[in-house]
C-alpha cells in the first residue's frame, strides 16, 4: 500500500480491522471518505462517536440501548417471567420484529467456544441466573444452531435445570449454522413454538 499518502493508508488499515470489511472494500471505503463533503464525513465520525458514547447495556436484559433499561423491558405489558435467551442484540432485533413473542429477552453477547477460547465467564451468562432469582417461568434459548450456539444452549440448560425453571430450546428448523438475524419471520416463529423443554 506504499502508492498511498500515510493518512490514507491509515484509514485503509482502520477500515479494514472492522468484522464482514476485507482490504479491497477498505480502500473503496477509504476513497469515498475522501471524496464526501467534509461536513457529511464530520458527521459521520460524530454520529459514531455518540453513539459509543451513549450506547449502554440495559440493567435488564443486557441488550444494548440509550437507557438504563431498554423498551422491551420498560414494558409492563411483556411477560417478564419468560426470558429469551440469544447471542446478540441482532438476534433480539429478529425476533422483535416478527412482533409476536411477549416475553423478555436476555443478550449474552457471545457464545462460548472452546475453539476461540471464549468460556462461559466471556459471556453475560451469571447476569442471567442472576436474573433467575425473580419470578421466572421459563428460559427460551435461542442461541443460534451453530456448534458454539448449540455447546452454549447445553450448558445453560445444565446451569438452569437444578433451579427448577423450565428450559426449552426453539426448534430446529432454523438451519443448521444459521444466524437468527437472517432468517425469516415465519420460520423464526415457527421455531419459537415447536421449542421443546430440555
Ligand atoms: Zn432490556
Amino acid at each position: 500500500m506504499e502508492m498511498y499518502s500515510g493518512h490514507i493508508n491509515k484509514l485503509i488499515e482502520e477500515l479494514a480491522a472492522l468484522p464482514g470489511i476485507g482490504g479491497k472494500s477498505a480502500q473503496r471505503l477509504a476513497f469515498h471518505l475522501i471524496n464526501m463533503p467534509e461536513a457529511k464525513v464530520k458527521r459521520l465520525a460524530q454520529t459514531i462517536v455518540d453513539a459509543k458514547e451513549n450506547v449502554r447495556y440495559c440493567k435488564e436484559c443486557y441488550t444494548l440501548t440509550d437507557q438504563d433499561v431498554c423498551p422491551v423491558c420498560a414494558n409492563a405489558r411483556r411477560n417478564h417471567a419468560q426470558i429469551m435467551v440469544v447471542e446478540n442484540s441482532r438476534d433480539l432485533a429478529a425476533y422483535e420484529k416478527t412482533g409476536k413473542y411477549e416475553g423478555v429477552y436476555h443478550v449474552l453477547h457471545g457464545a462460548i467456544s472452546p475453539m476461540l477460547g471464549v468460556g462461559p465467564a466471556d459471556i453475560k451468562l451469571k447476569e442471567l441466573i442472576a436474573r433467575l432469582e425473580k419470578d421466572v417461568e421459563e428460559v427460551i434459548i435461542a442461541t443460534n444452531s451453530s456448534l458454539e450456539g448449540e455447546t452454549t444452549a447445553m450448558y445453560i440448560s445444565k446451569l438452569i435445570k437444578p433451579t427448577g425453571v423450565k428450559v426449552t430450546r426453539i426448534a430446529s428448523g432454523v438451519p443448521v449454522g444459521g444466524d437468527l438475524e437472517y432468517i425469516d419471520e415465519v420460520t423464526l416463529l415457527r421455531a419459537l413454538e415447536g421449542r421443546i423443554e430440555l
